[in-house]
């Protein structure tokens, strides 16, 4: 099956005949004998969970997924289940902020961790060392969307690749294709789409490190609700006509923005002007949602629709000040550095009718 047939079916075939796969909200389940059983209790196993992480699973073209209460649970899961006191992990320097405050939390547990701008594949290269067990890589970066060769890196060493997909989505790249060994995602984005349910999932095709991370999931208990598995499995059915329009809509807000005086620098990988633009067509279906772009931050108060807030990734279009928002934890000397400077502006692009995204930002700038 293709790619939006398995987001529609995937996971919703219930033995009672049900179109769609219902909220099993029992904590515990009963068996007609002792050894015999299906699911034991609901941390363990939940159908609804299970039905959400086939369905995830599939869309990222994985034989395994694991779904978790955050996007942050399941990286901490990953790296409870595979790293171990004394190993070395690489990782981008321009990671999600919350990704890198888990590294400095895991330092106390002996991971060291050292960060490269990993667009350059040579970077990570140099800083690989005998005990590197793990190079944890993002691609398109936030909030400066740069993008790293996924296969180039995976070719160059045998510590485990893990890539961060959130801002792609499994519709627009596939990392365990081109080398990835693990795929993360916060669902909290773009696969829940909705902005209404927290959420985070792990896939593989690696039947060990699928158990291994699997053993950490049941054991630390980050476990998605069903509740939010129910949200997630609903909001991915149409994962592939949202990525489209806001790709479409992202395009032409881009192009706009491009040619507006009151506006510095655009960066999106859609656009010729993206240093990366030719990885972005290779390693990409389409260029995503998300724009970044240079002008006075105080076009923020003056919008009347586009909510200023953080997340992305949702139908609605949300525009937010990195270095006051987002990325205020890291120090201004670091931001300034990297290019996160006071006038940089991360437009999350929605579904909603381009002309009134256009209006809206028109009106403000
Ligand atoms: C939001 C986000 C996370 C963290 O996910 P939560 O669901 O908020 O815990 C991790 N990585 C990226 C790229 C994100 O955007």
């Amino acid at each position: 099956m293709r790619f939006s047939t398995r987001a529609v079916r995937t996971g919703e075939d219930s033995d009672k005949g049900d179109v769609v796969m219902p909220l099993h909200l029992s904590s515990t389940f009963s068996r007609k004998k002792v050894e015999e059983f299906k699911y034991e209790y609901s941390r363990t196993g939940n159908p609804t969970r299970e039905a959400a992480e086939k369905k995830l699973a599939s869309l990222e073209g994985a034989k395994h997924g694991l779904a978790f209460a955050s996007g942050m649970a399941a990286e901490t899961s990953i790296i409870l289940a595979l790293l171990q006191k004394g190993d070395h992990v690489i990782a981008s320097d321009d990671l999600y902020g919350g990704t890198r405050r888990l590294f400095t939390l895991f330092r106390k547990f002996g991971i060291d961790t050292t960060y490269v701008d990993a667009k350059d594949s040579s970077r990570v290269k140099e800083a690989l060392r005998d005990d590197t067990r793990m190079v944890w890589l993002e691609t398109p970066t936030n909030p400066l969307l740069k993008l790293c060769d996924i296969k180039e890196i995976s070719d160059l060493t045998d510590a485990f690749v893990v890539v961060d997909n959130t801002f792609a989505s499994p519709y627009l790249q596939r990392p365990l294709r081109l080398g990835a060994d693990i795929v993360v995602h916060s669902t909290t984005k773009y696969i829940n789409g909705h902005s209404d349910s927290v959420g985070g999932a792990v896939m593989t095709d690696d039947i060990r490190l699928h158990e291994d991370i699997k053993h950490v999931q049941n054991a630390a208990g980050a476990i998605l609700s069903p509740f939010d598995s129910f949200m997630t499995a609903r909001g991915a059915k149409t994962l592939s006509l949202r990525m489209d329009k806001h790709c479409e809509n992202a395009a032409r807000i881009a192009r706009y923005l491009e040619k507006h005086d009151k506006v510095k620098e655009v960066i999106y990988p859609g656009l010729d002007s993206h240093p990366q633009h030719d990885l972005a067509k290779k390693q990409m279906r389409g260029f995503g949602g998300m724009i970044s772009f240079r002008a006075d931050p105080k076009i923020l108060s003056r919008l009347k629709m586009i909510s200023l807030a953080e997340s992305l990734g949702g139908v609605e279009s949300l525009i937010e000040h990195p270095a006051s928002m987002t990325h205020s934890a890291v120090p201004k000397e670091e931001r300034e550095k990297i290019g996160i400077t006071d006038d940089l502006i991360r437009l999350s692009v929605g579904i909603e009718d381009a002309e009134d995204l256009i209006e809206d930002l028109e009106q403000a700038l």
